[in-house]
């Protein structure tokens, strides 16, 4: 499994792109900056998109691939749970503000949206691929996905602290983590249901003693006007547990 960084951070600007996970140049998992990444080549070779949630910072270029797709006569599969899907045919997908392409064309439309089951393993192209709520200010899933050889990585999407139940459900070989913020937000980052470098500590330590193992850890959602302290104290965490955890960015290659 061969995954590339697109977008590692929760703002964009000149340097840092909202955040998107590219797997095997066909699987992405949420559409922060996907389309400014890739040529129009390469997001034709799109299979799938997985969302996690609906906030803008990982929808955002869903409409812009889907004008690409369309004006190649082109589609695309897209999966998430229910309320994501609502909330792009509501407020984005809706005519208004861009063409309805969850519908149109008729006899084909650009998107063609799949609904998932959150703790149901579903197979979506080659990959074995698993939902598992966590906790944010919105109705949020994680994703685990599964390679045929049996690689599997989990990325928790944007969460607050509270990840054992989640933790129950995955075994990834990597972890693709958010830290948003560094420890001195800790009381917003719990309120707006995010992690700092201590809450993350917190999660792989439950982590590490229900599964008797860490797996490799990658962080990404940093706030970029933050990211030197946050890199500190990851670096600090790291070295308490002893455990390779590290910061994405864009352009970043991870091999299973
Ligand atoms: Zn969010
Ligand atoms: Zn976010």
């Amino acid at each position: 499994m061969d995954i590339k960084v697109l977008g590692a951070h929760n703002c964009e600007a000149k340097s840092s792109k909202f955040i998107c996970l590219l797997i095997d140049d066909s699987l992405v998992i949420d559409a922060g900056g996907l389309t400014s990444s890739l040529s129009l080549q390469a997001q034709q070779k799109l299979r799938a998109i997985l969302l996690t949630h609906q906030h803008y910072d990982h929808i955002r270029d869903i409409p812009a691939l889907a004008m690409n797709l369309f004006l190649h006569q082109s589609n695309i599969n897209i999966y998430s749970t229910l309320p994501v899907r609502d909330a792009l045919a509501t407020h984005l997908l809706n005519g208004e503000l861009y063409p309805k392409f969850l519908e149109q064309p008729q006899q084909k439309p650009t998107i063609k949206f799949t609904i998932i089951e959150p703790g149901k393993t579903e197979q979506v192209e080659d990959y074995a691929i698993l939902a598992v709520p966590v906790n944010h200010t919105n109705p949020t899933v994680g994703y685990q996905v599964t390679s045929p050889d049996g690689k599997s990585m989990f990325y928790t999407s944007d969460t607050g602290p509270g990840l054992t139940e989640c933790w129950e459900q995955v075994s990834p070989q990597l972890l693709i983590a958010e830290v948003t913020a560094p420890d001195e937000y800790q009381d917003w980052a719990v309120q707006a249901g995010h992690l700092t470098p201590s809450l993350l500590k917190q999660e792989l330590i439950n982590f590490r003693e229900l599964k008797g193992y860490l797996p490799r850890v990658v962080v990404v959602h940093m706030n970029p006007s933050l990211e030197k302290e946050i890199e500190t104290e990851i670096e600090s965490i790291a070295n308490d547990l002893n455990s390779p955890i590290t910061l994405a960015y864009e352009g970043m290659r991870l091999h299973l």
